[in-house]
């Protein structure tokens, strides 16, 4: 296959004025295509297209930026084997991962289709009746669209669509692990019709200080970042200065509590589900997880024998279970974070090893993970299950939110306690009695240091609209 791995700045595939970078695939290490690196000269025409193109675009008529994404999902559905093979081959992922992730991107575009033209306002009289109050919505304006490599099309549908629904124009600004997905999918926008200078495609190098040059052009007005909780803090501080709109989804720590009632069936799919989806390479998957001390061993036994079924390989081979990490880099850190966690007293049961044909990490789990260890504290990002036992539902809830991070958390057990329990923890979402929430009509966002604002549902197309309130004279 051949990649796009240009610049796309006001309608045009462009080399970029930087020196080419690796896009490596990470099941076999090879290098599969040299991605243009945009230079500050690129990333300033690429913010003069988009505020070029702002007003026109904003003044299009819902129903025809409906159709231009419905289009685009058209064109996704008609292509997916494709559009997942770019996932599998820059990101490492298992077929039915890519698979998954492909049919969950596109949906961005016939929801958020179906979103453009139900953009509600209000109309209402004031309180002393002396005049009507008109809200109405509109675009913010130029929207800079960062994303991180662990969903490299979902990340970028999820925020190209509400945007474009909306009537902003964008940059979006790939990982550089990741980059030809995101080139893919604005290619599939340019073919469908979108016009230029509306959707554009920059990969920064250097990308922190080349960021934030674009965040202090007067022009940009919304940033909406996904990305680790680090680098979020510094774009905060970055919109600060121009008082730049930010929505924010950032890391996670996911706890899933296993209650004494629970389904052992459903628990374990579940929790294979919200821990090996991804390779566990997800902000949502569950990284902490607290079972029962009744449950315990019953709990363990079976997930061994799950994960000793589970095949790990390239996504290629449609028959592997478990992909690969994205890089070597992060293989190591999953395999640093175990060795860690056994010096600190846990006990492999499974796993723990590492290939080195390609960034592979073996399935594993642990057990006599002591909450507050390092590895319960740090967002994994790999295929390892972490168990904490403990022996009292309070503990196990005060466990659960000892954390800066709000995004998701998991609970199985009898309906009622479990539902009981989910509304006593602090996250953004909360799965009972399964392993997945992600949907493109709920709410996605986390609470505390996880996140600011949220993505899908009615409320996505929010983050890039504005109120104007508009005074008018009542008449009796
Ligand atoms: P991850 O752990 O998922 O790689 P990062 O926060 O490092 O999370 O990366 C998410 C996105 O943020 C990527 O597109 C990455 O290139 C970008 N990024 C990394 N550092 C910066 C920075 N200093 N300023 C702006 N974007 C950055």
């Amino acid at each position: 296959m051949t990649y796009l791995a240009d610049l796309f700045i006001d309608g045009e595939w462009r080399p970029g004025g930087g020196e080419r970078f690796d896009v490596i695939d990470p099941a076999d290490l090879t290098v599969i295509a040299r991605f243009a690196a945009a230079t500050e000269d690129d990333c300033m025409a690429a913010v003069d297209a988009a505020a070029n193109a702002q007003q026109s675009w904003a003044a299009t008529a819902p129903r025809e930026r409906s159709e231009l994404l419905r289009s685009a999902y058209d064109v996704l559905t008609a292509e997916v084997e494709q559009f997942a093979e770019i996932i599998v081959r820059e990101n490492g992922k298992s077929w039915s991962d890519a698979i998954g992730e492909a049919n969950y991107a596109k949906e961005f575009f016939r929801w958020f289709a179906e979103e453009a033209v139900r953009i509600p306002g209000d109309y209402r009289l004031s309180p002393a009746g002396d005049k009507r109050i008109v809200v109405d919505r509109q675009p913010i304006g130029v929207s800079l669209l960062i994303t991180p490599w662990n969903f490299p099309a979902a990340m970028a549908t999820r925020k190209l669509a509400p945007a474009l629904a909306a009537g902003c124009t964008t940059i979006l600004k790939p990982a550089r692990e990741t980059p030809l997905t995101a080139a893919y999918i604005v290619e599939v926008l340019r073919r469908v019709g979108v016009p230029s200078g509306v959707v554009n495609l920059v990969t920064p190098v250097p990308t922190g200080p080349l960021v934030a040059k674009m965040i202090n052009r007067p022009e940009v007005r919304k940033l909406s970042f996904t990305g680790s909780t680090e680098v979020g803090r510094d774009l905060l501080h970055a919109c600060a200065d121009s008082v730049v709109s930010a929505s924010m989804e950032l890391g996670g720590n996911a706890p899933l509590i296993v209650l004494p009632g629970a389904d052992m069936d459903v628990t374990v799919e579940g929790t294979l589900l919200a821990k090996m989806r991804n390779g566990g390479a997800a902000c949502t998957a569950a990284n902490r997880i607290y079972v029962h001390s009744s449950r315990h061993d019953e709990f363990v036994e079976r997930m061994t024998a799950e994960l000793a079924a589970l095949s790990v390989g390239p996504g290629l081979d449609r028959s592997q279970q478990v992909g690969a990490l994205v890089s070597t880099t992060e293989r190591d850190k999953v395999a640093a974070l175990v060795d860690t966690a056994v010096a600190e007293g846990a006990t492999l049961v499974h796993g723990g090893t590492s290939s080195d044909k390609g960034a592979f990490y073996d399935v594993t789990l642990l057990t006599d993970v002591r909450h507050g260890s390092s590895i319960t504290s740090t967002e994994i990002f790999g295929p390892v299950v972490t168990v904490v036992a403990y022996d009292d539902v309070d503990e196990a809830v005060r466990m659960a939110n000892d954390t800066i991070y709000g995004l998701m958390a998991y609970v199985f057990g009898e309906e009622r306690e479990a539902m009981a329990v989910a509304r006593r923890l602090e996250a953004g979402m909360v799965a009972v009695n399964r392993g997945v929430v992600s949907d493109p009509a709920a709410p996605f966002g986390g609470v505390k240091q996880s996140g600011l604002g949220r993505e899908g549902g009615s409320e996505g197309i929010l983050e890039f609209l504005e109120e104007k309130y508009i005074a008018l004279t009542a008449h009796p």
